[in-house]
């Protein structure tokens, strides 16, 4: 996967979450979704999603955004807990 890739899929789950309003999403540039979205940090440890891994290698090696979740965690030492995104619901 591509950057921009990541950040349309980040944007679409998003969308079907409806957890944030479209007006608010519309308003996230690719690249404030991909950094909230790798800035998520563990609820145990307080690392972060990204934190040691180096993205664009593991991006290479991503068919998608599960894929590239589940190889940032796999690089970690313990299951995290990366479950809530925080997403800011307005800029
Ligand atoms: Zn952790």
């Amino acid at each position: 996967m591509t950057r921009a890739k990541l950040a349309e899929q980040l944007r679409q789950r998003l969308q079907e979450g409806g957890e944030i309003p479209s007006e608010a999403l519309a308003g996230f540039d690719d690249d404030f979704i991909v950094s909230s979205y790798l800035d998520t940090a563990c609820e145990d440890c307080g690392k972060k999603l990204a934190e040691g891994v180096d993205v664009d290698q593991v991006l290479a090696e991503s068919r998608d955004l599960d894929d590239f979740f589940n190889l940032c965690v796999n690089t970690k030492d313990h299951v995290h807990a990366f479950a809530h995104v925080r997403w800011p619901t307005e800029l």
